[in-house]
């Protein structure tokens, strides 16, 4: 028999799967979610969020994800960009 903590667990699981029913219901609330926060950027403070251009060799991983620093990214794990908002800082370490 499934315990309570386990329920939650799976339930947990269940909403980061795209494969399920409720997966896919969360992926698109989120998706709603953060297209909402864009729309409001947009046309209540006139901001565009948009990706920063990479500049030819470098990583992503060492940039910081415009969506995410407006809380309005639907990637997550899988945004090429970082999540890590301490990137910046980490990236522009003083040259030795
Ligand atoms: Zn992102």
């Amino acid at each position: 028999m499934l315990c309570q903590a386990d329920l939650a667990k799976q339930r947990a699981k269940d909403l980061l799967d795209p494969t399920t029913d409720i997966g896919r219901a969360h992926l698109k609330e989120q998706k709603k979610k953060a297209q909402e926060e864009l729309d409001f950027l947009l046309h209540k403070k006139g901001i565009k969020v948009k990706q920063p251009e990479l500049p030819e060799g470098v990583d992503p991983k060492t940039v910081l994800c415009e969506f995410f620093k407006w809380n309005c990214c639907t990637k997550g794990d899988k945004c090429k960009f970082s999540h890590d908002k301490a990137i910046e800082k980490k990236v522009r370490q003083p040259q030795p």
